[in-house]
């Protein structure tokens, strides 16, 4: 592994972009082998953009964070330095590159001596560690230029302002409640004239001490597991026991088997139902779909459905179950990794149904299928002038120019945001926009099929999304999610917009889109928000987020993005996690409505958390699996209700090969 080449992209991307300037800090974090302060197994996710646990429970923080308390701290050369929460030694490294001292206090001993160990071996001389209670700091080397708190307290401690020199600067994380603070910089002007100032929210672990939180049960974050053991065989247990209504068994489409559907009829008054899912792989999820959203058409009215996957494909799917003919030839759709996301015999089945339920209902009250995702970049600038070039062939000459701005981007859309950002503007912004922008003011000129009008509006808008997407890839993680997931609610509106009082809605996309991101780590952490977010602030209906899970079984994922696909073994679910607490339950499939009611305030509390919840997409990881597939939420936050299939099995890829008896126009081109 490269590291030296992961370093300066960690501060290139994460932290200069955000705006750290401080010369002497993102030098020596270009320098410090950021790796060596994290166990073994959790070396190849150094760099990554987030904290990583350490040994006693404890996080190494995030590189942003460290840089960004450092540089409003404003350290430089001269400077005597006391950290309070030395964790895993890191930061004491950063300051102990720029600095001329440092001293640094841990709580537990047992990080003191990792932390002094590393340090040692990387030839500092100017960095001590001590174990101690922080909030006292150290009267004996006061007094400091710079005081760095790494834990968050109720309060600046008194003793800490008196341990500054003139002119110097602390800076701490406080907050009232031990879960979320606000960073502050405190300088001393003069003897007794302190200047405060609030750099933001953010999150910490607590600071334990004297003059801090006194120690309590439950101060380990997420990631301590160990905690989670202990609690575990827990009220959560009894209380999905208790409130959990076992599912029947998923069959098929027949007209009387509609049972596991039905138990999903509480949802229905929701203007959009969404259900997620915990792998992309897990045939059951795909199934438990189908079945809940062909109750919700057939008995409730439902009338779009809506998934995580290209609008193109989707359309092509749309086109084929509503009995339109294609304009072109037929496409064969989901041609790019993942495949098997839709690619698979389950979708198979339901399209087919979707055909059929169809067949007899004119274009009102057909059931439409489309796709939410936005990486067709190439394929929705064709889609955009191919509807021109039928109905009115000057704007799709204007419709050339303005997309050939990209083209050359065709192959490596990635390359495009690059580019743009090494420009330091927006390339084509203007051109995706303008285009956008000239359909949606004149499509009352368009002639022909309104449906066709639709499909090129919506291309268009993807087009304008993934110019932006791509341009944000470079600016650290959370813009482009954010990105994608405004691109997917936008279009889900103009679909409900599209069809009016009538419409309802059904989207399926993984739970790391539907379930409420404030209340996971994507929001708390990382300032993600997600679909699901979107949709309870900003849809005037009701709506329903729901959930899926399993503990253990067969998924179909892939090692790495472009490798093939495989089926794996998916791992036990962890101690402590809100899968593990289901397993323990005891029921194999089950339904679980946690929304606010009277009946179900204690199944709630016992829910509250936060615990750990796995997330597993295309790729699986089983070998790194804690940290590559869990995550913090707050399940009854999260979801209004959870479906639980204990142990489930991999999505069936569809083969290559031509099948008897399809219509040729099948666009899964079998
Ligand atoms: N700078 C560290 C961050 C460690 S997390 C790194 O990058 O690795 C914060 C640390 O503060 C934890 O290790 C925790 O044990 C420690 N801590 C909490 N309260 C403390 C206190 N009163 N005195 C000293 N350390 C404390």
């Amino acid at each position: 592994m490269n590291f030296q080449a992961q370093r300066e992209r960690m501060v290139d991307q994460q932290i200069v972009r955000r705006g750290v300037r401080n010369r002497h800090v993102l030098d020596a974090m270009r320098k410090i082998p950021r790796e060596q302060f994290v166990a073994d197994e959790l070396r190849e996710f150094a760099y990554e953009d987030s904290p990583l646990p350490i040994a006693a429970g404890q996080t190494i923080s995030q590189p942003y964070i460290v840089a960004l308390m450092m540089d409003a701290a404003e350290i430089c050369p001269a400077d005597r330095v006391m950290e309070i929460g030395a964790g895993s030694g890191y930061a004491a490294a950063v300051a102990g590159a720029v600095a001329s001292r440092v001293y640094a206090i841990e709580r537990h001993a047992e990080l003191t001596a990792l932390a002094n160990g590393r340090l040692q071996r990387l030839g500092y001389t100017n960095v001590e560690v001590r174990t101690g209670d922080g909030t006292a700091g150290w009267a004996e080397a006061a007094p400091f230029d710079v005081i760095l708190a790494a834990a968050g307290g109720p309060s600046v401690p008194e003793v800490l302002l008196k341990q500054l020199a003139p002119g110097g600067r602390l800076v701490m994380p406080v907050g009232d409640s031990r879960r979320k603070q606000h960073l502050i910089k405190v300088t001393r002007r003069g003897q007794d004239d302190y200047e405060q100032e609030d750099l933001g929210p953010v999150l910490f672990v607590p600071l334990i001490g004297e003059h801090g939180w006194a120690a309590q049960e439950g101060d380990a974050p997420a990631v301590v597991e160990k905690a989670y053991q202990e609690r575990d065989g827990d009220a959560a247990v009894i209380q999905i026991r208790r409130a959990a209504e076992p599912l029947p068994a998923l069959n098929g489409y027949a007209p009387d088997d509609d049972a596991f559907g039905r138990a999903f009829d509480r949802f229905s008054s929701a203007q959009v139902v969404l259900l997620g899912e915990s792998t992309h792989g897990t045939s059951e999820f795909y199934r438990a779909r189908a079945a809940i959203t062909r109750r919700l058409v057939e008995a409730h009215g439902f009338n779009i459905v809506a998934v995580e996957a290209d609008w193109p494909d989707a359309a092509a799917i749309d086109r084929y179950i509503r009995h339109r003919s294609s304009e072109s030839d037929p496409e064969v759709v989901f041609q790019r990794f993942p495949t098997w996301m839709w690619r698979n015999t389950d979708v198979d089945d339901f399209v087919h149904w979707l055909r059929d339920h169809n067949a007899t209902r004119d274009a009102d009250h057909q059931v439409g299928f489309h796709g939410l995702d936005l990486y067709s970049l190439n394929r929705s600038i064709r889609a955009v002038i191919d509807y021109l070039d039928r109905v009115d062939p000057e704007t799709a000459g204007i419709a050339r120019e303005r997309y050939s701005c990209l083209t050359p981007w065709a192959r490596d859309p990635a390359g495009y945001g690059r580019m743009a950002l090494n420009k330091g503007y927006a390339v084509c912004e203007e051109a995706v926009t303008d285009m956008l922008r000239e359909l949606l003011e004149r499509r009352l000129e368009f002639v022909g099929d309104q449906n066709d009008y639709l499909d090129a509006e919506q291309n268009a808008r993807l087009v304008r999304s993934a110019e932006a997407y791509y341009r944000a890839m470079y600016y650290g993680s959370a813009e482009s999610w954010n990105l994608r997931d405004t691109h997917m609610f936008e279009i889900l509106r103009q679909l409900l917009a599209a069809r009016g009082q009538d419409a309802k809605a059904v989207v399926w996309a993984h739970n790391s889109h539907i379930g409420d991101a404030r209340h996971t780590e994507m929001g708390q952490l990382r300032e993600e928000l997600n679909l699901g977010q979107l949709c309870r602030q900003h849809l005037p209906g009701p709506v329903a987020l729901i959930g899926f899970g399993t503990h253990t079984g067969t998924v179909a994922a892939a090692s790495n993005w472009d490798s093939p696909m495989k089926v794996m073994e998916v791992r036990p679910s962890l101690e402590g996690s809100y899968e593990r607490a289901c397993h323990q339950a005891g029921i194999g499939r089950f339904l679980l409505d946690m929304r606010e009611d009277e009946d179900r305030t204690e199944l709630r509390e016992a829910l509250m958390g936060p615990r750990l919840e796995r997330f597993i997409g295309v790729i699986y990881r089983p070998d790194t699996e804690r940290f590559s597939h869990y995550a913090e939420a707050v399940l009854p936050q999260q979801f209004d209700a959870f479906v639980w299939f204990d142990t489930s099995r991999a999505v069936e890829a569809l083969p290559g090969k031509s099948r008897p008896g399809v219509p040729e126009t099948y666009p899964f081109g079998l």
